[in-house]
């Protein structure tokens, strides 16, 4: 590994690159902060680069910004030997679309995910498929498809399975489904610190509060609340969100966490409730329809008006990420599935 450079773009690594490195943050536990820029936006998706003798990166966003992520690692003096491992919390396309390019980029990286959704990186054709439908124009524009990845090269963890970073360094990898069945946190002992994925909820720029991120298809609340538990029974000096950053103080964000994901199920349910006959059962197409405009209406203030001003991707972030209607999506299959007694204990 050579020596890393100052904050700014190492020009001549970027260029090898194909791609300016972009903004890099590196916090005061050594934790540092590339920016994804997904969908040509700041502050969107982070990738978090822990520097050890075995270096890891944690998430390293959709397929068609990987090129930004690979600029920042080679501006912070990662050779293409260097990376020993990326780790995703999930395999959703904008934490893990880029695993791939990042295998191939980094030859030596171990690609760890939840034994749960391992296979889907390896034969990505599925969860392409999937993303395509759930995010219709986006999978083209902004996600792009993730390419497969040779079975020996991916490592599929179960809860509480370690990580060896080298110099005393392990990560603990914690199974948290919730925001899906196969998500998993990564516990830093080295610094205090939980990865959090999407399991503790999303706090971009402009936004005031934590939100949940509820998608379909396999959300589900109790899971959630549970995952939400297991960081707080860890007491972690710091928890970082995918989107975006630290949240401070953890014990406080963790709190708001767990009280902002009951009371978005709460309103819709009651939405959802407000939607069904004397027979139980909904109206076709409206349902859904209902339960978004409920939420958006009662969240909406979640998004700072003053930052919708002064920044005008503020909107196009939180839409972008964690739009209500997707929240709504998730939570509907949740109550559909439960009330039919469908569901399994994590999804
Ligand atoms: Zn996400």
């Amino acid at each position: 590994m050579r020596e890393p450079d100052d904050d700014r773009a190492d020009t001549g690594s970027a260029e090898e690159a194909g791609a300016a490195a972009p903004p890099i943050e590196r916090y005061d536990d050594g934790v540092i902060a590339i920016d994804t820029l997904t969908a040509g936006m700041t502050s969107v998706t982070a990738g978090y680069l822990l520097t050890a003798p075995r270096p890891a990166l944690i998430e390293c966003g959709p397929a068609l910004s990987i090129d930004n992520v690979v600029a920042g690692l080679r501006a912070l003096g990662m050779d293409p030997s260097d990376l020993a491992y990326l780790v995703l919390t999930h395999i959703h396309l904008d934490h893990a679309g880029g695993a791939g390019d990042i295998a191939e980029a980094f030859p030596d990286a171990t690609i760890v995910v939840s034994d749960v959704g391992a296979r889907h990186l390896h034969d990505p054709e599925r969860l392409n498929r999937s993303a395509a439908q759930v995010y219709g124009p986006l999978y083209d524009d902004v996600y792009g498809a993730c390419t497969p990845i040779a079975a020996e090269r991916i490592r599929g963890v179960a809860d509480r399975d370690t990580i060896d970073l080298g110099g005393g360094r392990t990560l603990e990898l914690l199974y948290t489904p919730g925001h899906a069945k196969h998500h998993i946190g990564v516990h830093d002992h080295d610094t205090g610190a939980i990865f959090s994925g999407d399991s503790v909820g999303v706090k971009l720029p402009g936004m005031t509060v934590l939100r949940p991120a509820t998608p379909p298809a396999d959300f589900h609340l109790e899971a959630a609340l549970a995952s939400l538990g297991r960081y707080r029974e860890r007491a972690p000096a710091r928890v970082y969100l995918a989107h975006y950053g630290p949240v401070d103080p953890p014990e406080a964000a963790l709190a708001e966490a767990d009280e902002r994901l009951r009371l978005w199920a709460s309103v819709a349910e009651a939405a959802y409730l407000e939607t069904l006959d004397a027979t139980g059962t909904p109206p076709t197409g409206t349902e859904l329809d209902h339960v978004a405009e409920t939420l958006r209406r009662r969240f909406h203030d979640e998004v700072d008006a003053g930052a919708l001003e002064t920044d005008p991707d503020a909107q196009r972030r939180v839409d972008l990420l964690n739009d209500t209607r997707s929240n709504a999506a998730g939570l509907l299959r949740y109550f559909h599935r439960r009330d039919a007694g469908t569901l399994t204990e994590v999804g």
